[in-house]
């Protein structure tokens, strides 16, 4: 809906993502439901099918796609959004627990390929920058972003020298860490669970203060 109310006229400004014009955001989501479509089919037949051959690759089909007429461009989204819909609509029950795979990393059942869309598409609608917020999300979105940066965090911590960092929303119960939330050494940042939401997908300070008054560091990759 939010892509549906921007002018064509509009697209090539930039989005909220570096180097990334509005036109690259929109392209990138369309391959990324092709790339989800690949997990499906991996999923319904048992054959092997990663997300994307490579990073490169990946990159690359976005910027050929950014480069689609504005109408080709409109087109691919709404035709790659209900192939990912047929696909899932196909699935027996038994396909969805298949385990799938990105790349090299861990294993999920398909049932994921739910979420990872979900991520993808609240996400970019906010990064073409029309209008569009974080402030708009579910609760429960907010609450499951949150838990799933945390825990890439903590799966990362010791590989990447990611700090304790303790995440503490003013407006929900319970701080909760890459680490132990009572470590004397945490880092605790401070705002509204959308706040942090944002700075923790790397998406501005908005809101964002520290337990000891010093500036938040930058967020820590996510994905
Ligand atoms: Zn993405």
């Amino acid at each position: 809906r939010t892509l549906a109310q921007l002018p064509d006229a509009e697209l090539d400004g930039a989005s909220l993502l570096p180097d990334w014009s509005r036109r690259h955001v929109i392209a990138h989501v369309c391959y990324n439901a092709q790339g989800l479509l690949r997990l499906v089919h991996w999923a319904a037949t048992g054959v092997e099918t990663p997300m994307y051959a490579s990073r490169q690759d990946r990159d690359d089909e976005i910027q050929r796609g950014a480069k689609l007429s504005t109408s080709e461009l409109r087109a691919l989204v709404v035709a790659t959004a209900n192939e990912l819909d047929e696909g899932w609509r196909g699935l027996s029950d038994e396909a969805w627990r298949t385990q799938v795979r990105m790349a090299q990393g861990p294993e999920f059942p398909a049932t994921t390929t739910i979420w990872l869309r979900t991520r993808e598409v609240w996400l970019h609608a906010v990064d073409l920058n029309s209008g569009a917020a974080c402030d708009d999300f579910p609760p429960n979105l907010i609450d499951r972003l949150l838990s799933n940066v945390l825990s890439a965090w903590r799966g990362r911590a010791a590989e990447e020298g990611i700090p304790n960092l303790v995440l503490s929303p003013t407006d929900r119960g319970v701080p909760k860490g890459v680490g132990d939330v009572d470590d004397p050494a945490a880092i605790v940042v401070r705002g509204t669970a959308v706040d942090l939401t944002r700075w923790a997908t790397g998406r501005g300070f908005l809101g964002i203060t520290t337990a000891n008054e010093m500036p938040a560091p930058s967020a820590p990759r996510w994905i």
